[in-house]
């Protein structure tokens, strides 16, 4: 017997209402989107729905004492608090490049890293990371 899950599409401001229609893991039919990213977007989050995630992480000797970062790429809805857990428990020591990759495969999947999403240049004088 097919069900149907209702979506609200969040790839651009118009929001269109979006209706899955499946049969237990098997998705049938997706209606409501005006252009493929609804669609994509639709089948997405059905099958493996992700989540990027931003945050900032301790650094050392810098003029500040939180650095912010990313996931390279969106998280699996269902690990976004473990990987969370994971970046927070990281130290950076200054400097550090925007792009550059502080932890590799983070949570053991491949290319999914933890970047800089700022520079932060060493401080003249030294500030202790704050957990
Ligand atoms: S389906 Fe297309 S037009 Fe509608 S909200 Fe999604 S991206 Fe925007």
């Amino acid at each position: 017997m097919s069900e149907t899950v209702k979506l609200v599409c969040i790839m651009c401001p118009m929001g269109c209402p979006l209706q899955l229609e499946h049969e237990g893991s098997e998705l049938r039919e997706v209606t409501g989107h005006d252009c493929n990213r609804g669609a994509k977007y639709a089948r997405q989050e059905f099958t493996d729905p992700r989540r990027g995630l931003s945050t900032t992480v301790a650094i050392a000797g810098a003029r500040w004492s939180r650095l912010p970062v990313k996931a390279s790429r969106p998280v699996r809805k269902e690990q976004v608090r473990e990987a969370a857990r994971r970046i927070h428990a990281l130290r950076v020591q200054a400097p550090v490049r925007c792009g550059q990759v502080l932890l590799k495969d983070l949570l053991g999947e491949a290319g999914l890293d933890v970047v800089a999403t700022r520079s932060m240049d060493r401080a003249a004088k030294e500030t202790p990371a704050s957990s």
